[in-house]
């Protein structure tokens, strides 16, 4: 029986029959794959901590006749302190939500793996604001998935400029020239440096970048719009994070 080695994330499952789970893992070597672990939903399986939303271990898998079969399997980290507040874990799954969007079976997810498992560790210890983390993976998500925003060059004629207009559908800046001609919404320039902060700071950095209301509430906004267009779809995760915001219950 050949077996591969595999570091994986777990970005959803389906429970199936009594004890069985088909996992969509998101894999540092092999892109996104569907796994079936028999018999992990069993109170004594030792597989049960791998095979829950968000927990990363090590996997060795063997191929079946249509998907992966889990071998053995040891826990790496199953940002449990997600489970414990529910802002947290809504955004957690809005993260996993777009990483599984953006990806495909064999897809290079090395990178997008590594941002997803940093940022979710990130969430978990509460240490960044959670709005500026989630602008962060929202960029270089984006980045890391083709659809990087211009932000140095019009994105219409390609002039350098100083910009403070934006084209949702160009994906980029826009010169006051084209600008006479396309639609474009108002953008400060400071979002326009807060923008570049955030694709070229690590994650482990992202505390040293000071940013004003008015500047992020821009930036929050533009960047949710660009991810829907470019996308393609709405996230649930997106509407139930609204909600939970609505209720108050959590600042
Ligand atoms: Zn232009």
């Amino acid at each position: 029986m050949s077996t591969i080695k595999v570091q994986g994330l777990v970005l959803n499952h389906i429970n199936v029959g009594e004890a069985d789970r088909i996992l969509t893992l998101l894999t540092k070597e092999s892109g996104k794959i569907k796994v079936y672990a028999r018999g992990c939903r069993r109170q004594k399986s030792r597989m049960i901590s791998s095979c829950e939303v968000f927990s990363v271990s090590n996997f060795v898998l063997y191929m079946g006749t249509n998907l992966y079969y889990i071998n053995s399997c040891d826990l790496r980290e199953s940002f449990y302190e997600l489970r414990k507040d529910l802002l947290s874990l809504s955004y957690a799954a809005y993260f996993t939500e777009l990483a599984d969007t953006v990806t495909y079976e064999n897809m290079d997810c090395k990178n997008i793996f590594l941002l997803l498992a940093k940022t979710l560790f990130y969430l978990s210890k509460q240490k960044i604001p959670i709005g500026i983390l989630t602008c962060a993976y929202q960029i270089k998500l984006m980045s890391l998935s083709g659809y990087r925003p211009l932000l140095k060059k019009c994105a219409n004629c390609g002039k350098d400029d100083k910009f403070t207009k934006f084209n949702i559908e160009l994906g980029g800046v826009i010169c006051d020239n084209c600008a006479l001609n396309i639609e474009t919404i108002k953008m400060n320039s400071k979002t326009l440096e807060f923008y570049s902060g955030l694709l070229f700071s690590p994650l482990s950095r992202l505390n040293t970048i000071k940013v004003d209301n008015t500047i992020y509430m821009e930036a929050d906004r533009i960047l949710s719009e660009f991810v829907q267009m470019h996308i393609g779809k709405k996230f649930k995760s997106m509407v139930f994070i609204n909600t939970v915001k609505d209720l108050g219950t959590v600042k």
